[in-house]
């Protein structure tokens, strides 16, 4: 057992040798980033142009690859990831663990002789099977014994990873079943961007933008996550089987201070940030930001924004490379929620707007009365997607880590609403109350002060820390995402929702249309009855307090306040038709990816409450049990010698809380044996058995909690079995 003394046993800084040039010089950024990418500019040297222009139609704009052009690809693939050393290749994808799932095969094939050869065909290239059945299935064991394929995404580039001893050529793919039902979560991502496109082009072509060809959706992730020494949080099962503590005593020192936040980059966290942005950088991951969190050992790193489905790729490749560069400085990185109480938890801010093939920001205000308008009716889509199917966005980021976040008074809470600050609030307030009426568009959305709106984009002061949605300036920022979660999903999910809005919209534009196109002042009137329709999703206040809760549930908007809560949707039709209409999930997805979710959210909890019961029976309770025998015999000696002492006084107090730690214990073992009897697990219980966990387990756990705190707040120091949150937290620099 750790002794948990105060273990400043941090290693030195690792140095690791930065890309150089062949003379020796350091190697610039631009010259290596992307080095290990299969892109246009790489595919160009071993393929013919026409190819080339093939490949680069169906990377923009998706489509299929037939088999001779994939085998002319597989074999250039090969010789450039073997002219960079790689031997292996594996299809890289996201079945629904959360983490990215991939089955490396050598580059290796023997001829007739025995002799080997370097092979890697199209077939390889565009599918592999791996056994579908032992991926999650939410007890729907029956959907997924058909065998599942992965096959290449060829809207994300292959490239190649270099790990300690070797290379692997990674080819990003879908995972989906023999009936063609998503098994992962990039192909709803996937999906969804086919249908936004579909219905924004149509919007633009309404307003009469009649060269527009199509329409992406642009991601910019924000990922935060918690950095610790390796050896501390290898001594705390906790935190390795569960990825959150479950005990732990505030340190005197929180993040009252304000300190952290922007401070200065502890040196050995800047060396691992440093490496780990050169490895990304080799792979394409534009990292741009990094920065101290709020919370002390809280750091966030944050990319330039791309094509979502290009984003959510590459934000599993930097959740993956962090936790392997993090290792290598005796780093272990936490990407869970909420790994310790009592300082902030870490989200992943999805900023998200949509681009056209112009290059324009659809969500970008513009110069012009008429860019204006392009601007508000795509605004007033995404607001209309959002308050009809608001309860979908919430259960897209259900989790049991985000549950410690979402309506827990922290981040964002779990009623979602829009927040678009001062100048927009003002202007669509104009907008419903019919300001302007009488005149034409152009002039009306002058009088209604409009030409302000490009000053939205600075208007940086105006930002709303509370809101699960919000508008800043150029883009939304949905907040509600947890750090551990893959974006593919509510991305997609997002995706749906706008683009059932449009729909919505474009339906009106259509009835208005004369030869295709809607005049200015059909838009306008058409735009004030969805910002009238949808006023109550907009909120400007704070959403933490209790009268927004309140205000909330008079306006009839969904507050779910849990996992248990937030995954019933998943099962409502109404709720859910939107996804089926855009073609982003099937019923059949629907159904088992629910399962799933209910089984991941009661897995979770599950494992959360043995690590607690074993390390409260085998660490916390002899620990507490050892300083008491101590403290009894000093108090009976001292009492023979008549010397007087605190032993005894202090022996009660811990004896008190000794055995209501144990009552606790119990209590919460008695529980779990009650909840996990039997079916718990069958598919039809999940819901069941998720509620039972979350009302009956979890206050029991934190009864636990409390009372574990309060015993090592009065243990001698270095008697506590496990690191501790300040050794934790407040490492040396
Ligand atoms: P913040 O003040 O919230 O840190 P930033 O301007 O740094 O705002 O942007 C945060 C993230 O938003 C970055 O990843 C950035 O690339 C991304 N972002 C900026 N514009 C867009 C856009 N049009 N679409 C999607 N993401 C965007
Ligand atoms: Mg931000």
């Amino acid at each position: 057992m750790p002794t948990g003394k105060t273990t400043a046993h941090f290693p030195s800084v690792r140095t690791f040798e930065r890309p150089r040039n062949v003379d020796g010089s350091l190697a610039r950024l631009a010259d290596y980033f992307g080095a290990n990418v299969f892109d246009l500019r790489a595919m160009a040297k071993k393929l013919s142009s026409h190819d080339l222009e093939t490949i680069s139609k169906v990377m923009k704009l998706g489509g299929k690859i037939d088999a001779t052009l994939a085998e002319r690809i597989a074999s250039a693939a090969r010789e450039w990831a073997i002219e960079k050393g790689a031997t292996h290749y594996c299809h890289w994808f996201q079945p629904q663990t959360g983490t990215t799932a991939e089955k490396h095969d050598a580059f290796l094939w023997l001829d007739k002789n025995g002799y080997p050869i370097e092979r890697f065909t199209g077939k390889e290239l565009l599918q592999s099977e791996p056994d579908a059945s032992s991926f999650p299935s939410g007890g729907m064991r029956s959907t997924f014994e058909a065998r599942g394929y992965t096959s290449w995404d060829p809207s994300s580039p292959m490239f190649i990873m270099e790990t300690e001893n070797g290379r692997t050529l990674y080819i990003p793919s879908v995972f989906i079943s023999y009936h063609g039902d998503a098994l992962d979560f990039k192909t709803p991502l996937l999906r969804s961007n086919d249908s936004l496109n579909k219905e924004a082009v149509k919007t633009l072509h309404l307003l009469g933008e009649k060269n527009v060809t199509s329409v992406i959706t642009t991601v910019g992730a924000e990922q935060e996550f918690f950095v610790v020494s390796r050896e501390q949080a290898m001594a705390r099962a906790d935190l390795r089987l569960s990825g959150r503590t479950v005990f732990g005593k505030r340190p005197a020192k929180g993040q009252e201070l304000e300190d952290h936040y922007f401070g200065h980059i502890p040196t050995r966290v800047h060396a691992f940030i440093n490496e780990l942005e050169v490895e990304l950088y080799k792979v394409g991951v534009p990292i741009k930001t990094r920065h101290n969190e709020v919370a002390p050992g809280q750091f966030e790193v944050a990319p330039i924004f791309e094509g979502s489905n290009i984003a959510a790729d590459h934000n599993q490749l930097l959740m993956k490379v962090l936790r392997t560069v993090g290792a290598r400085h005796n780093f272990s990185v936490l990407l869970h929620e909420k790994p310790f109480a009592g300082v902030n938890g870490s989200g992943k801010h999805v900023n998200w707007s949509m681009s056209d093939s112009t290059g324009r920001n659809l969500l970008d205000p513009g110069n012009t009365p008429h860019q204006n308008l392009v601007f508000l009716t795509f605004l007033c889509g995404v607001m209309q997607g959002i308050y009809d199917n608001a309860d979908a966005l919430r259960a897209s980021v259900a989790s049991s880590g985000n549950d410690h976040r979402l309506g827990a008074n922290e981040a964002p809470p779990a009623i979602i609403s829009c927040f678009l600050g001062d100048t927009l609030d003002k202007i669509l307030n104009a907008i419903e109350a019919g300001k302007g009426d009488n005149v034409s568009a152009e002039r009306a959305l002058l009088d209604l002060g409009v030409n302000h709106l490009q000053h939205v984009a600075l208007d940086n002061t105006d930002r709303n820390r509370t809101s699960p949605f919000a508008f800043t300036g150029n883009k939304f920022e949905f907040r509600a995402v947890g750090s551990s979660a893959p974006i593919s999903f509510p991305t997609a999910i997002l995706n749906a929702a706008v683009t059932a809005g449009l729909t919505k919209v474009n339906a009106k534009l259509t009835a208005r249309a004369k030869g295709g196109v809607v005049s200015p002042e059909a838009v306008f009137e058409i735009l004030r009855e969805v910002v009238r329709d949808t006023r109550n999703i907009r909120f400007e206040g704070n959403g933490y307090s209790q009268e927004w809760r309140d205000e909330a549930a008079r306006r009839g908007l969904g507050n779910l306040a849990d996992t248990p809560s937030a995954l019933g949707v998943w099962t409502d039709t109404k709720k859910t038709q939107f996804l089926v209409e855009t073609g982003t999930l099937t019923p059949t997805d629907l159904e088992s990816r629910a399962a799933i979710q209910w089984e991941r959210y009661i897995k979770q909890r599950l494992i959360e409450i043995n690590v607690a019961v074993e390390m409260a029976q085998t660490g916390i309770l002899p620990c507490t049990l050892g300083y008491l025998s101590e403290l009894v015999a000093l108090g009976d000696s001292a009492a023979r010698l008549h010397i007087s002492t605190p032993a005894q006084k202090l022996a009660g107090e811990l004896g008190q809380l000794a055995v209501r730690f144990e009552t606790s214990l119990s209590a919460l073992r008695a529980g779990y044996d009650r909840v996990t009897s039997d079916d718990a697990l069958d598919h039809h219980a999940l819901p069941k058995t998720a509620k039972a966990i979350a009302e009956q387990l979890l206050p029991k756990l934190e009864e636990l909690r409390t009372t574990a705190d309060q015993i090592e707040a009065l243990l001698p120091a270095g008697k506590w079995p496990f690191p501790t949150y300040q050794d934790m937290l407040f490492p040396a620099d």
